[in-house]
């Protein structure tokens, strides 16, 4: 039987886009002067806390770019205490596989997919945050030999639930330069997101993108923890204290370098009340006062915000709005930030 699929295009390469859409020296020095910040947070001699804070995805460059902006006044306000990276997922994961999976697919979210239009909507929103407010952001690294289209603009990677026990995801965070967040899998299984972190800190040599490569370990992969579902499908929390003494033993045993955890606020910890984000947010500071051991190896939340509470269907359109996972509205957090500034 001949293959059941049409070969659309050839897509530039990262390089040919990089080419075609520059960035200025200027902005290239912005980002090494970030990446060097957040790296001294992970090795523990920066003690700001550290916020990925932004919409559950980026679906529209006009509502991300006010939200971003909003987002570097408060972030100029707390910045003694408080690091801020923000969300810019363009890349979604779906469940079932179908439904909107990001500007990447769908840079206008109520047309048809376009894979083209989509790598350069992603490049375009992710040079004019960075132009704009001297962000570089986090994203989903969904598709691992994407990872070069925007290598050059973002200043951390998450690896999702769903793709945390996938050997690519693994082996290509070993090479990306900047921390890779390994979340905890839908299943909740602690020792998965540990051996992702493992697989990521070691050196590894494998084929991408048409080539042989070699890395040579990223010493900033660390754990999230945003929560499982059991088998029946309810919601299990994993942000309590003896959760984070937990991996804190586990990191122990595993001897694993510059042990960190993120605490994602929503998905799984929140069952998706985003409102109980706020909640959790101020449970993990608790912890963290509690004990040394926790506040060390917490370094920061993530949390999912964007200028509107809750979320919406696509075709509701309200701008600033999600219309994946519900989010805290601007004002939810730009309290919640100024509070947890004076929490660290
Ligand atoms: C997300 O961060 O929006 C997300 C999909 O996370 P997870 O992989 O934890 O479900
Ligand atoms: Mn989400």
């Amino acid at each position: 039987m001949e293959m059941q699929m049409e070969f659309i295009r050839q897509l530039p390469k990262p390089q040919q886009l990089k080419e075609q859409f520059p960035l200025d020296s200027q902005l290239k020095e912005i980002k090494e002067r970030r990446d060097d910040e957040l790296a001294a947070i992970f090795r523990g001699e920066d003690k700001r806390f550290i916020l990925v804070i932004g919409p559950c995805s980026a679906d529209r460059e006009d509502a991300v770019l006010d939200y971003m902006e909003r987002l570097k006044k408060l972030s100029d306000e707390v910045e003694d205490k408080i690091y801020i990276v923000p969300r810019c997922y363009t890349n979604k994961p779906r469940t079932k596989g179908v439904g909107y999976k990001g500007m990447l697919h769908q840079p206008d979210p109520t047309k048809e997919e376009d894979m083209l239009a989509g790598i350069i909507a992603i490049r375009k929103l992710h040079t004019d945050i960075l132009k704009n407010t001297g962000f570089t952001c986090a994203e989903e690294m969904l598709y691992p030999e994407n990872h070069r289209y925007l290598s050059d603009l973002l200043g951390y990677v998450a690896v999702g639930a769903r793709s945390v026990e996938n050997q690519q995801h693994r082996i290509v965070s070993s090479g990306v330069g900047i921390p890779v967040g390994m979340k905890n899998p839908t299943s909740g299984d602690l020792g998965v997101m540990m051996n992702a972190i493992y697989a990521a800190q070691n050196r590894q040599r494998f084929v991408y993108r048409g080539w042989e490569v070699q890395t040579t370990g990223n010493q900033y992969a660390h754990a999230i923890l945003r929560g499982s579902v059991d088998r029946y499908g309810r919601t299990m929390p994993n942000y309590y204290y003896e959760d984070l003494q937990r991996v804190n033993e586990l990191y122990e045993n595993m001897h694993l370098r510059n042990a960190t955890v993120i605490v994602d606020t929503n998905h799984s910890n929140s069952g998706k009340h985003y409102e109980e984000q706020i909640r959790i947010a101020k449970d993990i500071m608790h912890s963290r006062r509690h004990s040394g051991d926790i506040n060390r190896l917490v370094k920061g939340l993530m949390i999912e915000s964007y200028l509107e509470d809750g979320a919406q269907t696509i075709d509701e359109g309200v701008y600033g709005k999600s219309i994946t996972d519900p989010c805290l509205g601007w004002e939810k957090t730009e309290s919640l930030v100024r509070e947890l500034a004076e929490e660290v």
